[in-house]
């Protein structure tokens, strides 16, 4: 399985100072293979676009969202992906309901909307793939949404397992006990708060780098995990980091690396 970093930002980045030779972070988003995505957000295209892959999403058959802030949930993104496509939007009611709001209700009932729920018996079939989604510790403004994190697991060749968890503090208890039971591979763990960030207020819905050093060391007391795992920060926030080589030193001593933009991992 491959995963491929379409954006590794928190939602402080501002696309239009992009500059090609720039560090810069787009908004997260993920893609899995070619053909599975996580997050339809807003700047994928700039991404595929500044990279000269234009075609890059049209192998794209399914996209998983992990909850409807702006920065993870476009619905232009989505309509461009679904609309008229054969692709399939899985996810929480919330996404349809802003579908619904933005795109009006006849466009949004084209598009092949599949609603998902944590703390299922059994993971959802998608294509290939055996998807989980769980709660993460994070909210929107719709009180109804419950926000996600993912396992994403491929069979063939080989049994291989996928952990993202943007956004969310901590992971919630209920989603670390299906978690803890599963032979992960990679881990895609959020660090929305970087080293001048330390005591941020913001350790209800994100993580701080006290708060991933507080979950490595029991991930690695208790022998969680597959034998190889590898472990990986995204959605950095702007203003809650210095750059991105202070952060590679930081996390170092840790065994986890920052995501980058285009970086692409075999899992
Ligand atoms: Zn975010
Ligand atoms: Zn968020």
């Amino acid at each position: 399985m491959k995963l491929t970093f379409l954006g590794t930002g928190a939602a402080d980045w501002d696309i239009n100072a992009y500059e090609p030779d720039k560090e810069f972070r787009r908004f997260s988003a993920a893609l899995v293979n070619d053909d599975l995505l996580i997050d339809p957000g807003p700047h994928i295209f700039h991404f595929a676009r500044s990279t000269g892959r234009p075609e890059m999403f049209d192998g794209v058959r399914n996209i998983i969202v992990t909850h409807t802030h702006a920065d993870h949930f476009c619905p232009a993104t989505v309509e461009k992906l679904c609309f008229g496509r054969p692709c399939t939007l899985w996810g929480d009611r919330a996404c349809l309901r802003i579908l619904e709001r933005t795109l009006g209700p006849e466009k949004a009932a084209q598009i092949d909307f599949r609603e998902t729920f944590v703390r299922m018996p059994e993971p959802y079939r998608i294509d290939s793939y055996a998807v989980r989604p769980l709660r993460s510790n994070h909210a929107t403004d719709d009180s109804a949404e419950t926000t996600r994190l993912y396992i994403i697991e491929e069979t063939e060749p080989e049994r291989r397992i996928l952990y993202y968890g943007c956004d969310s503090a901590w992971i919630p208890t209920e989603s670390w006990n299906v978690i803890k039971t599963l032979p992960v591979n990679v881990l895609v763990l959020e660090d929305t708060c970087g080293e001048p960030a330390a005591d941020d207020w913001r350790i209800f819905e994100h993580n701080t780098i006290e708060m991933l050093e507080l979950m490595l060391r029991m991930f690695r007391k208790y022998d969680c995990f597959a034998p190889d795992v590898r472990y990986y920060t995204s959605h950095m926030a702007r203003t809650l980091h210095t750059d991105h080589q202070t952060l590679v030193k930081k996390l170092a001593p840790l065994g986890v690396t920052p995501a980058q933009d285009g970086m692409t991992i075999t899992i």
